[in-house]
Protein backbone atom coordinates (compact mmCIF):
# COMPACT_ATOMS: atom_id res chain seq x y z
CA UNK A 1 0.00 0.00 0.00
CA UNK A 2 2.51 2.84 1.43
CA UNK A 3 4.09 1.44 -1.59
CA UNK A 4 1.71 1.98 -4.51
CA UNK A 5 1.32 4.93 -2.81
CA UNK A 6 5.08 6.16 -3.23
CA UNK A 7 5.67 4.72 -6.68
CA UNK A 8 2.62 7.62 -7.99
CA UNK A 9 3.55 10.19 -5.95
CA UNK A 10 7.23 9.45 -7.55
CA UNK A 11 5.55 9.83 -10.91
CA UNK A 12 3.72 12.46 -10.37
CA UNK A 13 6.82 14.61 -9.19
CA UNK A 14 8.54 12.79 -12.16
CA UNK A 15 5.94 13.84 -14.59
CA UNK A 16 4.82 17.40 -13.10
CA UNK A 17 7.73 18.88 -10.96
CA UNK A 18 11.57 19.32 -10.98
CA UNK A 19 13.37 17.59 -8.84
CA UNK A 20 17.44 17.80 -10.00
CA UNK A 21 19.71 20.42 -10.12
CA UNK A 22 20.01 19.65 -14.06
CA UNK A 23 16.46 20.24 -14.51
CA UNK A 24 16.38 23.05 -12.21
CA UNK A 25 18.95 25.09 -14.61
CA UNK A 26 16.95 23.70 -17.42
CA UNK A 27 14.10 25.75 -15.96
CA UNK A 28 16.09 28.40 -15.57
CA UNK A 29 17.10 29.13 -18.89
CA UNK A 30 13.64 28.41 -20.21
CA UNK A 31 12.77 31.33 -17.94
CA UNK A 32 15.76 33.42 -18.81
CA UNK A 33 15.18 32.99 -22.53
CA UNK A 34 11.11 33.93 -22.56
CA UNK A 35 10.27 36.60 -19.63
CA UNK A 36 13.56 38.07 -19.12
CA UNK A 37 15.19 37.64 -22.76
CA UNK A 38 16.14 41.17 -22.78
CA UNK A 39 17.58 41.41 -19.81
CA UNK A 40 21.58 41.16 -19.16
CA UNK A 41 21.66 38.56 -16.82
CA UNK A 42 25.22 37.85 -15.23
CA UNK A 43 26.15 34.26 -15.59
CA UNK A 44 24.69 32.54 -12.46
CA UNK A 45 24.10 28.95 -10.89
CA UNK A 46 20.93 27.21 -9.74
CA UNK A 47 20.81 24.65 -7.36
CA UNK A 48 18.32 22.77 -4.85
CA UNK A 49 18.98 23.48 -1.26
CA UNK A 50 17.90 21.15 1.68
CA UNK A 51 18.46 24.14 4.16
CA UNK A 52 16.43 26.34 3.44
CA UNK A 53 13.50 26.00 5.01
CA UNK A 54 12.34 29.70 5.99
CA UNK A 55 12.20 30.74 2.44
CA UNK A 56 11.51 29.58 -0.99
CA UNK A 57 14.75 30.77 -2.90
CA UNK A 58 17.53 33.18 -2.57
CA UNK A 59 19.63 35.01 -4.78
CA UNK A 60 23.38 36.10 -3.96
CA UNK A 61 25.64 38.01 -6.34
CA UNK A 62 29.20 38.11 -6.20
CA UNK A 63 30.87 40.36 -8.38
CA UNK A 64 29.94 39.30 -11.69
CA UNK A 65 28.12 36.11 -10.78
CA UNK A 66 24.90 34.89 -8.91
CA UNK A 67 24.38 31.80 -7.36
CA UNK A 68 20.88 31.03 -6.93
CA UNK A 69 19.42 28.43 -3.94
CA UNK A 70 15.74 27.54 -4.59
CA UNK A 71 14.25 25.17 -0.91
CA UNK A 72 13.85 21.51 -1.56
CA UNK A 73 10.42 22.13 -0.11
CA UNK A 74 9.49 22.93 -3.58
CA UNK A 75 10.65 19.53 -4.95
CA UNK A 76 6.58 17.94 -6.15
CA UNK A 77 5.14 20.83 -6.50
CA UNK A 78 4.45 22.01 -10.33
CA UNK A 79 6.85 23.28 -12.65
CA UNK A 80 4.63 26.18 -13.33
CA UNK A 81 5.49 27.00 -9.38
CA UNK A 82 8.86 26.54 -9.37
CA UNK A 83 9.19 28.83 -12.16
CA UNK A 84 7.87 31.57 -10.65
CA UNK A 85 10.53 31.02 -7.45
CA UNK A 86 13.02 31.11 -10.17
CA UNK A 87 11.95 34.46 -11.91
CA UNK A 88 11.90 36.18 -8.67
CA UNK A 89 15.39 35.24 -7.55
CA UNK A 90 16.21 35.73 -11.47
CA UNK A 91 14.80 39.14 -11.22
CA UNK A 92 17.07 40.14 -8.10
CA UNK A 93 20.34 39.28 -10.65
CA UNK A 94 19.81 42.59 -11.34
CA UNK A 95 17.51 44.54 -9.70
CA UNK A 96 17.33 44.56 -5.23
CA UNK A 97 14.39 44.82 -3.28
CA UNK A 98 10.84 44.54 -4.45
CA UNK A 99 10.19 47.77 -6.09
CA UNK A 100 7.85 49.05 -9.21
CA UNK A 101 10.65 48.05 -11.55
CA UNK A 102 10.53 44.41 -9.80
CA UNK A 103 7.11 44.11 -9.50
CA UNK A 104 6.87 45.52 -13.26
CA UNK A 105 8.93 42.35 -14.30
CA UNK A 106 7.14 39.77 -11.95
CA UNK A 107 4.21 40.65 -13.83
CA UNK A 108 5.41 39.96 -17.01
CA UNK A 109 4.81 36.37 -16.65
CA UNK A 110 0.50 34.82 -16.82
CA UNK A 111 1.77 32.86 -13.98
CA UNK A 112 2.52 35.09 -11.38
CA UNK A 113 -0.36 36.33 -9.36
CA UNK A 114 -1.55 32.15 -8.97
CA UNK A 115 1.63 31.67 -8.17
CA UNK A 116 1.56 34.07 -5.40
CA UNK A 117 -1.71 32.64 -4.42
CA UNK A 118 -0.08 29.19 -4.44
CA UNK A 119 2.81 29.66 -2.15
CA UNK A 120 1.07 31.84 0.33
CA UNK A 121 -1.25 28.97 0.77
CA UNK A 122 1.35 26.73 0.81
CA UNK A 123 3.04 28.61 4.14
CA UNK A 124 -0.15 28.58 5.52
CA UNK A 125 -0.37 24.85 5.54
CA UNK A 126 3.50 23.86 5.89
CA UNK A 127 3.38 26.80 9.06
CA UNK A 128 -0.09 26.73 10.56
CA UNK A 129 -0.89 22.82 8.83
CA UNK A 130 1.23 21.50 11.66
CA UNK A 131 0.57 23.94 14.61
CA UNK A 132 -3.25 22.93 14.23
CA UNK A 133 -2.67 19.58 14.23
CA UNK A 134 0.03 19.40 17.34
CA UNK A 135 -2.50 21.96 19.20
CA UNK A 136 -5.86 19.37 17.97
CA UNK A 137 -5.08 16.32 17.71
CA UNK A 138 -8.05 15.15 16.05
CA UNK A 139 -9.19 11.94 14.84
CA UNK A 140 -10.55 11.49 11.60
CA UNK A 141 -14.18 12.25 12.02
CA UNK A 142 -14.00 13.95 15.31
CA UNK A 143 -15.33 17.13 15.77
CA UNK A 144 -14.41 18.93 18.97
CA UNK A 145 -16.00 22.36 19.40
CA UNK A 146 -14.99 22.91 23.43
CA UNK A 147 -11.01 22.18 22.27
CA UNK A 148 -11.72 25.47 20.07
CA UNK A 149 -13.85 27.00 22.43
CA UNK A 150 -11.24 26.78 24.99
CA UNK A 151 -8.55 28.10 22.90
CA UNK A 152 -10.32 31.32 21.70
CA UNK A 153 -10.86 31.75 25.19
CA UNK A 154 -7.36 31.64 26.24
CA UNK A 155 -6.00 34.08 23.37
CA UNK A 156 -8.93 36.73 24.95
CA UNK A 157 -7.23 36.28 28.01
CA UNK A 158 -4.08 36.56 26.59
CA UNK A 159 -5.05 39.40 24.46
ZN1 LIG B 1 12.94 38.82 -3.18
Amino acid sequence: MLARLREKLWLRIQSESVYTDEALTELAQTVASSELRDMDLPPFSVRFSRRQNKRWGSCTVDGNSGTIRISAHLIGHPRWVIAQVLLHEMVHLRVGGHGAQFQALMRRSPDHERGQGYLEALETVERVGPQVAALFPFGEDDVQPELFAAADRAIDRAS
